[in-house]
């Protein structure tokens, strides 16, 4: 059975280029007993995919989840027909022993059957019943305690985990704020039920617009990108303040390196007495299940919304990790094969 596979053939330079990566064919083996055979349907491209490779040794396969169907089966957990979620990597195919680490050996997570989710798509296994779910809803409801009436900002507010946490937020009773980089993402922040949507790219000033937009000042803010967005945001909050520092997008494709170094006010940290904390969700992936039945209720609902960004077929790989490194996505970026 042939199979093909994006390899990452040479460390990422500043923005990834297409030339960064090569369309590689590949034989796959019998099946050994225990062993399935699966077929990617959906595959997830994510920020972190940028940063976590260069800790990696070109060339290799490219690191990522995706769902994918059984098409043979040595397993009787995983009959064929049957849809699984895992770390397989930018593959079309692969022969996976279901018990074993993922091949990129980055999580313990190789292969699960796909979560039940109460009849919602499959793809949302990847996104609001998958990794980004579980991160906003973890990482802003443990390390942000939002409380009812308090000010939320959110940045990246119209991504995968950034348009989750808002509207986790607007469940708890909190104003939410978000900021995003283009009219049309703010548009949506609004029906999604944002209180306010500013547009970073093109607001002439940050400061007095979160100012209007918090008049009581920001309680809780939830960080996707870092920078000095972030520092301003940083300035603004209340006594007692909680930041759940959850990405630094802003600088994931800086060659300089100096885009990660901004100042902390530590004026304002100390007398505002704030809490800062950094996570990677991994931290919370045993209680993963409790995220994801929350988070399917809420979609069922009516209470969240969901958007995907589908970009077409295995080959484009390549163009939907770029495009979303760039902001092209409203919610959450995948491919379908
Ligand atoms: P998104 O769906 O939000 O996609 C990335 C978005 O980042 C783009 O659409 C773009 O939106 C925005 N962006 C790109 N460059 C910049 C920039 N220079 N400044 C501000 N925004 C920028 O991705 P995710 O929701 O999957 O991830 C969001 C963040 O959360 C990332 O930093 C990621 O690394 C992090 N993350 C961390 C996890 C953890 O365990 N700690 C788990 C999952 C995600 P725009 O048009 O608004 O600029």
């Amino acid at each position: 059975m042939k199979a093909e596979k994006f390899t990452l053939v040479r460390h990422f330079d500043g923005y990834p280029k297409t030339t960064d990566f090569k369309l590689e064919s590949e034989e796959l083996p019998p099946l050994k007993d225990g062993e399935v055979l699966c077929e990617a349907e959906f595959l997830s491209v994510d920020p972190y995919m940028r940063p976590y490779t260069m800790s990696m040794t070109p060339p290799f396969t490219m690191i990522g989840g995706q769902v994918a169907k059984v098409v043979e089966s040595r397993n009787a957990k995983y009959p064929a027909g049957s849809y699984v979620i895992g770390q397989l990597g930018w593959r079309s195919r692969i022969v996976v022993l279901p018990a074993t680490p993922g091949p990129d050996k980055s999580s313990a997570a190789g292969l699960e059957p796909l979560p039940d989710m109460g009849g919602l798509p499959h793809s949302y296994a990847l996104g609001v019943c998958g990794m980004p779910g579980v991160s906003a809803y973890f990482g802003f409801l443990e390390l942000c305690q939002p409380k009812e009436g308090e000010t939320v900002v959110v940045t990246g507010a119209a991504g995968a985990v950034g348009s989750l946490v808002g509207q986790i937020a607007k469940i708890k009773g909190c104003r939410v704020i978000g900021f995003a980089g283009t009219d049309d993402k703010c548009a949506w922040l609004r029906e999604l039920g944002y209180d306010v949507a500013i547009n970073y790219k093109t607001c002439p000033d940050i400061d007095a617009a979160l100012k209007e937009a918090a008049p009581k000042g920001v309680d809780c803010y939830f960080d996707n990108v870092g920078g000095m967005l972030s520092h301003r945001i940083r300035q603004q909050m209340n006594l007692f303040g909680r930041i759940s520092v959850c990405g630094s997008i802003s600088s994931y494709n800086d060659k300089t390196g100096e885009g990660a170094q901004v100042p902390v006010p530590e004026m304002t940290t100390v007398f505002k007495q704030l809490r800062s904390e950094g996570f990677i969700v991994t931290r919370w992936w045993h209680r993963k299940n409790e995220a994801i039945s929350q988070m399917a209720a809420w979609v069922r609902e009516g209470k969240i919304k969901v958007q995907e960004h589908v970009t077409q077929g295995f080959h484009n790989m390549p163009q939907a990790f770029m495009g979303m490194l760039k902001g092209d996505n409203t919610g959450k970026a995948i491919v379908k094969v």
